[in-house]
């Protein structure tokens, strides 16, 4: 999905960005209010995530003007405990929901996704790439008519040649989606994880491409 993140705290922003990358979204970062309505003026947001401490306007004052500008937009808000606006507050005042400071990124993902599903977005949370569609409220994926068991590094890289539509990645690009957390991988792990990726899609008719030079995408190569 494709989300702005309004937090001024740059080292949680640049953790959450950093995450939320990482499993496949897109991310736009807005340290202030002003920058956030001035983003939402020019992209077109699946979520937004606010902060409601900002150090120009408010987080409420910033979702206000958001509802009118915008009124579809799911919003979840952040914030921190002691604050005195509580949860009813902001879903008065619109917000759609609400999660309190320190929180788990996990939580705030499938958060985020069941927003997505009760404004009926499920329908654009479908991504489909040589044969290959990956279902995101389902996190899976599915070729021919069957779904796909995959590892958790194989599913990285199959997401990151889907979310590429056929655009070649380079070798570190994918190598950086598929081991976001680790350090001291050897370069070849990749490999490894693409060697069983290509012998699963293979019988579906699909193939990983790579050429010299470009990178890695996805093909539909012939019909099984
Ligand atoms: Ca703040």
């Amino acid at each position: 999905m494709y989300l702005l993140l309004v937090e001024d705290e740059a080292s949680l922003a640049e953790g959450l960005v950093g995450l939320l990358t990482a499993r496949g979204h897109k991310v736009e970062w807005a340290s202030h209010g002003a920058m956030a309505l001035q983003a939402a003026q020019t992209h077109r947001f699946d979520v937004v995530v606010l902060d409601l401490g900002l150090p120009d306007i408010s987080g409420m004052r910033v979702l206000a003007t958001l509802r009118e500008q915008h009124a579809d937009i799911p919003v979840l808000i952040l914030s921190a405990r002691d604050q005195a606006i509580d949860k009813i507050d902001a879903i008065n005042a619109g917000a759609d929901d609400y999660l309190s400071k320190p929180f788990d990124a996990a939580e705030l993902e499938a958060r985020l996704f069941a927003l997505l599903r009760r404004r009926g977005g499920a329908a654009s949370a479908k991504l489909d790439c040589a044969g290959v569609s990956f279902d995101a409220n389902t996190r899976r994926f599915h070729c021919q008519g069957h779904t796909l068991n995959v590892s958790p590094r194989e599913h990285l890289a199959l997401l990151a040649l889907v979310q590429a539509q056929g655009t070649p990645l380079s070798r570190q690009e994918l190598f950086d989606r598929v081991f976001v957390t680790d350090d001291d991988i050897a370069h070849d792990a990749l490999d490894v994880v693409l060697y069983r990726l290509r012998k699963r899609l293979d019988e579906l008719g699909v193939a990983i491409r790579n050429v010299r030079g470009i990178g890695f995408y996805l093909e539909a190569s012939h019909t099984p």
